[in-house]
């Protein structure tokens, strides 16, 4: 029997943040409630195809989830469960934002078997907070978490961002203090990034942002790794950190390439084979599903260098690191001369380690991830041309 992981998009948020890049509109209460009509028929259309498989992990994610109300997230969880098999679920996650949590619909989630929150907090100063464009204040956070923990959920896990304007290592500690003090057992940690299409984006080109220097970010990136391991957080992915056993099963997922259905606009799907995703708006895929057709905007089937891209993208992300060996019979390359020539370009080995048959980044290899794999994957195309000359 088939295993994967469940993602489901909803779409909607009380306003925009300034930064923010992922696919959201603004709540109109009549459009959520055909949103959920869709994703009823969406789960209904792939009973067929998936019914049989067994579902590991289900993560509702957004925009901003707390906006779905209790009867339609209950009648969302009774479409799940009539059409999959819901009984080996090993961890169910809903994301909310404070500004907008409502103790019903929280623990309308207990009800269902949530057994894991995630709170978009991003920092725990106010000005830092109004700057991001977010809804709330710190002492929305406060509330929301009391709530969380009056109804008692399994996990915890709060998402911060590092790199904001005008944010300086001070407040960035006492922001991470902070979240280890509301008892989370996880922490996903974000580097800003200024993303085309968002307001930060003009306001950059505009000159009238100054981004906070890579030199401070690595500072605070830095900070964050000593620190939360110092209360015994292990930084097991670049962006993310959790106590012993509370590593994120779903997000574990994505890294070790195991299958997943996205359901909801935008949302993306692997089945191993092939990736696809829906179309990037709400009104069309309200449309489709109206009309019993599958909201897909496209599909690509991955070839063997999309392949081995991934696989080098993804293991150099998370703590366990490259497997050389694996690395080798992908390639067919010797992993030694590639480390030597990416040594070379470097001119520095800072940013990695060997731990038994593993290459593993350290933080400060994390901190450039993106680059080091490019490097390879360059690396990499040089030697195979090289091997081509002298045949
Ligand atoms: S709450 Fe999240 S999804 Fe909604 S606008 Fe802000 S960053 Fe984007």
């Amino acid at each position: 029997m088939k295993k994967f992981s469940l993602y489901i998009h909803f779409p909607f948020c009380i306003r925009k943040c300034h930064y923010c890049d992922f696919y959201s509109v603004i709540l109109d209460p009549s459009a959520v409630d055909s949103w959920t009509t869709a994703l009823l028929t969406e789960i209904d259309l792939y009973e067929a195809r998936f019914g049989d498989s067994q579902i590991e992990t289900i993560y509702i994610g957004g925009g901003s989830p707390n906006l779905i109300g209790s009867k339609k997230i209950r009648s969302i969880f009774e479409s799940l469960n009539t059409s999959f098999r819901l009984p080996n679920v090993r961890e169910f996650t809903v994301e909310i934002n404070p500004g907008e949590v409502k103790p019903d619909f929280l623990k309308q989630l207990k009800d269902i078997g949530v057994n894991r929150i995630s709170v978009g907090v991003q920092s725990f100063s106010n000005s830092e907070l109004t700057t991001l464009g977010r809804i709330h204040q710190v002492e929305e956070v406060f509330a929301t978490f009391k709530i969380l923990n009056r109804i008692g959920f399994d996990h915890l896990t709060l998402d911060l961002i590092f790199g904001i304007p005008g944010q300086g290592p001070g407040s960035w500690e006492r922001s991470l203090k902070q979240a280890v003090e509301m008892g989370v057992d996880h922490l996903s940690l974000y580097n800003l990034i200024y993303e085309e299409g968002t307001p930060f984006y003009e306001l950059k080109g505009k000159k009238k942002i100054v981004p906070t220097a890579s030199e401070l970010e690595w500072r605070m990136y830095e900070l964050a790794h000593r620190w939360l391991e110092s209360q015994g957080f292990q930084h097991y992915e670049i962006s993310n950190w959790a106590k012993p056993g509370c590593e994120s099963i779903h997000n574990s997922s994505y890294w070790k390439e195991s299958y997943y259905l996205g359901l909801g606009p935008a949302a993306h799907s692997y089945d191993g084979i092939s990736r696809w995703w829906n179309i990037r708006s709400v009104d069309a895929y309200i449309k489709h599903l109206s009309e019993g057709k599958f909201p897909v905007e496209d599909r690509e089937e991955l070839n063997e260098y999309d392949r081995e891209i991934e696989f080098l993208f993804l293991s150099l992300r998370t703590q366990g690191g490259l497997p050389i060996g694996k690395f080798e019979n992908l390639f067919l390359i010797d992993f030694k001369r590639v480390i030597q020539k990416l040594a070379q370009r470097i001119g520095s080995d800072e940013y990695w380690i060997f731990v038994g048959d593993s290459f593993k980044l350290t933080p400060a290899g994390w901190f450039v991830c993106d680059s080091i794999t490019n490097h390879i994957l360059e690396i990499v195309e040089e030697v195979r041309n090289d091997h081509k000359k002298m045949f």
